[in-house]
């Protein structure tokens, strides 16, 4: 069910648009009167949808729609903006601004309704493809660009709050020998299964992305190096001893991790060093004979 926000600083045409939507199956979660209120009502509901007049007294439409722009909560609700100005000028500067759409009173009710389905479904599809870019579609974890807008993030939260920040990455012992000898689906059988048996065994507000191939990389926040040490020595084990079955074959797996810690006085700004310090490590690991965890020193 659709839920919407309707301004105007008629009472009369509030009225009459509340029944409008209601009668269409759409549900009026805010009434507003004034800009002001709608910045309010829309923080709050979080619609689908918003109707905005544009002529209201305190904050007029187009003020009211940049401000919704503007914060996060609400800068991906659509507007439409429903009002009695019909001038050319008007519209360019609604759509403009931002607007997903511009419809002048009196309206028709089907094409009123028609629009605020299409704008809803156009914002549905922007979510969709926003998503999917920073989604890795074999396992479904986050990917290599995600990773570098979190782990940004992170570090200045880490920064600010004067907390460690683990890096690991997690690479695969000996996968081309798992394709070579079994193929490439088991192979990608593989891939899911670990990522699966990773996510398990961390914290749910642990971050594990896909970073290439058999490469994934896990950020663990407010953790020191002996903690996230202890994850990745876990998930090492619990990667050893799962069964990786698929049909008939049973594959045995195990892992390689590198980690690198920021310490409380030496937090990196640069989300490259955590990346490129977790492979130096993982390197070691490899070297010094795989299905183990080496921490950077
Ligand atoms: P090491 O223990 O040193 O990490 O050896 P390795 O064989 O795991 O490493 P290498 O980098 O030589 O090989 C990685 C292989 O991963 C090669 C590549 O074909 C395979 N690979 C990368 N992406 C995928 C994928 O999406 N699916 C499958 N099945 N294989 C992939
Ligand atoms: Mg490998
Ligand atoms: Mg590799």
């Amino acid at each position: 069910m659709l839920r919407a926000i309707i301004a105007d600083d008629s009472d009369f045409l509030r009225k009459h648009l509340k029944k409008v939507l209601e009668r269409n199956g759409i549900t009026v979660v805010g009434v507003a009167k004034d800009g002001l209120e709608v910045l309010e009502k829309a923080e709050s509901k979080l619609p689908d949808i918003i109707l905005l007049d544009i002529h209201m007294p305190e904050m007029d439409g187009y003020r009211t729609c940049r401000h919704l722009q503007q914060r996060d909560k609400t800068k991906d609700i659509p507007v439409l903006f429903l009002t009695g100005s019909a001038e050319e000028e008007s519209i360019v500067t609604g759509l403009a601004i931002g607007a997903q759409g511009y419809i002048t009173k009196p309206y028709k009710e089907k094409e009123l309704i028609a629009r605020i389905h299409s704008a809803v479904k156009i914002e549905e599809s922007k979510r969709q493809i926003a998503t999917a870019a920073l989604t890795d579609t074999l396992t479904g974890l986050y990917n290599r660009r995600f990773l570098i807008q979190r782990l940004k993030e992170e570090i200045s939260r880490a920064k600010r709050k004067n907390r460690s920040l683990a890096c690991a990455m997690i690479d695969i012992d000996f996968f081309k020998k798992i394709n070579d000898t079994y193929g490439h689906d088991i192979g990608d059988y593989v891939l899911k299964e670990l990522a699966e048996v990773v996510v398990t065994n961390v914290r749910g507000y642990d971050i594990i992305v896909r970073f290439g191939g058999e490469e994934f990389i896990a950020l663990f926040p407010e953790t020191n190096s002996a903690e996230a040490l202890q994850v990745c020595k876990r998930i090492c084990t619990k990667v050893e001893t799962h069964e990786f079955k698929k049909g008939e074959e049973k594959i045995s797996v195990t892992v390689s991790i590198g980690v690198f810690c920021s310490v409380e006085t030496e937090v990196f700004d640069d989300e490259e060093r955590y990346i490129k310090c977790a492979d130096e490590a993982l390197y070691k690991a490899k070297a010094a004979g795989r299905n183990r965890v080496v921490v950077y020193e």
